[in-house]
């Protein structure tokens, strides 16, 4: 698939690095790119970054109250009961996790949206919650949704393998109403709609006012920040005074030039042409990333030669995980005793240690990307809120690929040195667990203490 020298492995594989390579200069590059890219998502110009107002502000810290929230977030769908004290502390008395079925994702919308009327059914049965009582609900749903208020939003249009009918254009707050109505649940009042990126800042500036960017690297990968009302020239509103978080939508970031592999990725997608950076930065992606490689390894018998079944094995799409990645990179036994517990695990049995040293390696090649690119995201944004990084930025990040992907932080503020240097210290990442379904309870607080419900003429 890349052109490369005749010859050994050491070849190919410096061939590969350099096709994968993000280097301190294309990185100012994206940069400037991302700030374009933002500055005519604002002003309502045709950009990659749709730049979707939220209709809500960063909370203050002292909002109180107990929610239902729910996580709709691209592999599992979470039930969360959230308690606020009104001094930045969050409790989870109670969750629950549900993986979505296939059919689901990619069945009709009603049938979707059924499947999670029944989860929160199940939870409210499970953690014996009062029915004669209202709770309020604030739903977390991490696709790119056109808000309209803190409590209405469309679908633009589905991302991250899910393509159920009959959502796209419509308003999810209503689908969910009206599944819930359909089952009977007459105890759920919902009161906002969030992104998880938001949930995700809401939770980190609930208890960290420093924290000014909330981001995601799960499944997908996105980020929101608080932007000036001022800025905003697309949103129509008198009052311009204040700040409102913008979910920047970030995957579909389309300036960052895709390889041979992500071009072959792109193709079998549920859309192609669409989130670039989500296929090169995410987990959903970047274990199939790291598979086409190895396929053109295997092609190329540069790796596992004369092992049929591992190449058959890893002929199937979706194979190799970003999972599995993970577990790879994180193998720091001499003899890769991991690595050949994993291929064992699949059949792949009598593998040398040089082929092990190349696959652990070119999984390196290919999430070392997708850590260079996310780190990037996060500094255009950074230096969009503060150019000459005078304040101290806390980013919020939620999601397993960040979680548990070994070196992928550090990797990302790697990047912040380069950059940087001595200021990069004022940029600290962290771990926001659960944020996205934490912190939309923040939300629907922010909203329950807000008098103001813009919307959109
Ligand atoms: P979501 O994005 O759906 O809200 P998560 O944040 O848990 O949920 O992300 C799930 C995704 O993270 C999985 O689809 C997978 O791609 C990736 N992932 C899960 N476990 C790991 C891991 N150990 N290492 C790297 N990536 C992982
Ligand atoms: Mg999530």
């Amino acid at each position: 698939m890349i052109s490369a020298p005749p010859g050994d492995g050491e070849d190919f594989f410096s061939s590969l690095e350099k096709v994968f390579s993000i280097s301190e200069n294309d990185i100012r590059v994206m940069i400037e790119d991302f700030h374009v890219e933002m500055g005519k998502g604002l002003f309502g110009d045709k950009s990659s970054l749709k730049m979707i107002p939220s209709f809500i502000d960063k909370p203050k810290g002292n909002e109180k109250g107990e929610f239902v929230a729910l996580d709709l977030g691209g592999t599992n769908f979470r039930v969360l009961t959230v308690i606020l004290d009104g001094k930045g502390n969050v409790t989870v008395p109670a969750a629950s996790e549900f993986a979505i079925p296939r059919k689901h994702m990619r069945g009709t919308g009603v049938s979707l949206f059924d499947f999670i009327a029944g989860c929160v059914d199940t939870f409210l049965t499970e953690n014996h919650i009062d029915r004669n009582k209202t709770h309020d609900l604030a739903f977390t749903f991490s696709f790119p949704v056109e808000q309209t208020s803190i409590a209405a939003g469309k679908l633009i249009a589905w991302t991250k393998g899910f393509t159920a009918t009959g959502v796209q254009g419509r308003d999810v707050m209503v689908l969910l109403n009206e599944a819930l109505k359909r089952i009977d649940i007459r105890c759920i009042h919902i009161t906002a709609l969030v992104n998880d990126t938001v949930g995700t800042l809401a939770a980190g500036s609930y208890s960290d006012p420093a924290c000014d960017l909330g981001v995601i690297m799960g499944t997908g990968t996105n980020a929101c920040y608080r932007e000036a009302l001022s800025n905003m020239e697309k949103l129509n509103v008198a009052d311009r005074n204040g700040h409102m978080i913008v979910n920047i939508e970030w995957g579909n970031f389309d300036k960052v030039k895709p390889n041979a592999y992500d071009r072959s990725l792109d193709k079998t997608s549920v859309n192609p042409g669409a989130m670039y950076l989500e296929k090169m930065v995410s987990g959903m992606y970047l274990g199939e990333i790291a598979r086409l490689v190895l396929m053109d390894l295997i092609g190329r018998e540069l790796i596992l030669v004369n092992k049929p079944h591992a190449a058959q094995y890893f002929q199937e799409r979706g194979s190799f995980k970003t999972e599995d990645m993970s577990l790879i990179e994180g193998d720091k036994t001499g003899r890769l005793e991991g690595v050949t517990l994993f291929l064992e695990r699949n059949g792949i049995l009598n593998i040398s240690l040089r082929d092990k040293t190349q696959f652990k390696r070119l999984c390196g090649i290919v999430s070392s990307r997708a850590a260079r690119l996310g780190a990037a995201a996060i500094s255009a944004v950074l230096t969009w809120m503060d150019p000459n990084l005078k304040d101290r930025h806390t980013v919020g990040i939620d999601g397993s690929l960040f979680e548990k992907h070994p070196g992928f932080s550090t990797k990302m503020t790697d990047v912040f040195k380069e950059l940087y240097g001595q200021k990069s210290e004022k940029i600290a990442l962290v771990h926001s667990k659960d944020g996205s379904g934490r912190g939309a309870a923040v939300i629907a607080a922010v909203a329950a203490s807000s008098e103001r419900n813009t919307k959109i003429n």
